[in-house]
């Protein structure tokens, strides 16, 4: 590949904010650090949350129970602390948002009280190509209604020969289908292809048809600027461990729009978590829910997990989410068009959507057989051994790089398509 000068002078001035992350060794090779693309699953740690996650843990061995109250972040009220940052990357009201859990954890939460199949409104869309723990749970959801989940959930595929969803097909979906829908659930952004869906668009035509609308966003958090507020989306969930750098199985975060926030008729799970704090100590049989997201709560938060979390929610902050969003669509679209100059030669493409609009920072990429380098699996593990470029595969034939903005460079897209170009033949 010719270009590494012109990568080089592209990170010289347009750095973004890789010193704040501790970046992984390349194990031998040319480079001493990897280029690590694989944001899209696993966030890198930043430097900051080591330190965060003492304090806390300090607090516990100076004061016991004590810290309750007396923390340097009191444990009680200590996720009010996520809330305001949450609301902001979310686009919501601070009362909307709350950081609880796990992600599908979460799902299973907010369908318990959104997800309400009668008559003939029973289906549960999501999409073919769903992440495997959304396709098992709202296969379960159905069941706990007694529904047969093969004919209550809607996978919506692409179009014969397509790789992606067009917007025109899921509202043309929901226009025919729409009296039989109770409940949309969709990825914002899509983990394999990269697809970002026309959020607004499709919430408008779900409600519309008198389905509720709810969006899993793991892999558009920190990713894409949203506005769930302004969209009318009735509920989100989404993890914190991908695009938000908080950490394996970080806390997660969930959405209700306000517009449900006084109804007393929603069935909800809850415990001693969902009653308002005035008077959880006083130990009442029944709860008195917040009129918030922290309804949907139900166990205390795990403290020591809930620093990363902050730490991460504080960089978003920082940054913002627009000047992200700019370096994010230089830095993505870089690599695109260095994979234009190897791809026509050799049997792989991009299955991502071309426009960047319709788009994360996630390039995927489909390994055509005859590559000449095998399974999409090892070519992931090649481009690590001659490379140090830390790449995900996804059987049977899809390898994707994201490039992160906060912490990727020019240089790291110029060495996968480097990587690419002498891994695969023509
Ligand atoms: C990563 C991801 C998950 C993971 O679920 P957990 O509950 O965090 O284990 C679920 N759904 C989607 C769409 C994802 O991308």
């Amino acid at each position: 590949m010719t270009g590494e000068e012109e990568a080089l002078a592209l990170d010289a001035a347009d750095p973004g904010h890789r010193d704040l992350f501790h970046i992984p060794p390349a194990d031998g090779g040319r480079y001493a650090q990897a280029a690590y693309f694989a944001g899209n699953s696993l966030g890198l740690q930043p430097k900051a949350t080591r330190a965060e996650l003492l304090e806390d843990l300090d607090d516990w061995q100076r004061l016991g129970v004590e810290g309750h109250l007396e923390a340097g972040r009191p444990w009680l009220p200590y996720h009010e602390l996520l809330t305001e940052p949450a609301a902001r990357l979310v686009g919501a009201r601070p009362a909307e948002t709350v950081a609880m859990n796990s992600l599908t954890v979460n799902l299973h939460l907010l369908m318990t009280s959104f997800y309400r199949p009668h008559g003939e409104r029973v289906h549960l869309v999501i999409e073919d190509s769903a992440f495997p723990s959304d396709s098992y749970a709202v296969r379960s959801q159905a069941r706990l209604h007694g529904l047969d989940p093969d004919t209550a959930v809607v996978r919506l595929r692409p179009r014969a020969g397509e790789a992606v969803l067009r917007t025109e097909d899921v509202l043309e979906h929901l226009a025919r289908e729409g009296q039989r829908t109770a409940l949309v659930l969709l990825a914002g952004v899509n983990y394999l292809t990269g697809e970002l869906l026309d959020i607004p668009a499709i919430t408008a035509a779900g409600q519309a048809a008198g389905a509720r609308v709810g969006w899993d966003l793991a892999h558009a958090v920190g990713n894409v600027p949203l506005q769930l507020h302004d969209w009318g989306v009735d509920f989100a969930a989404w993890c914190s461990y991908k695009y938000l750098n908080a950490g394996p199985g970080a806390v997660a975060g969930a959405f209700v729009h306000e517009r449900h926030h006084a109804d007393r008729d929603l069935p909800r799970l809850e415990g001693w978590w969902s009653t308002e704090p005035a008077t959880r100590f006083r130990m009442d049989p029944v709860s008195r829910p917040p009129a918030s997201a922290d309804a949907w709560q139900v166990s205390n938060p795990p403290i020591l997990a809930m620093g990363p979390v902050r730490t991460s929610l504080e960089l978003f902050d920082k940054v913002g989410m627009s000047a992200l969003r700019a370096r994010s669509e230089r830095l993505t679209g870089y690599l695109e068009a260095l994979l234009d100059e190897i791809t026509p030669s050799r049997p792989i493409g991009v299955v991502t959507p071309r426009d960047p609009g319709r788009r994360g920072c996630q390039l995927s990429l489909r390994i055509g057989s005859g590559s000449g380098s095998g399974s999409a699996a090892e070519l992931a593990r090649q481009l690590r051994r001659t490379h140090g470029v830390i790449a995900d595969a996804r059987e049977p034939d899809i390898v994707r790089l994201a490039p992160v903005p906060l912490y990727s460079t020019f240089h790291d897209c110029w060495r996968a398509a480097d990587a690419l170009a002498q891994a695969v033949t023509a």
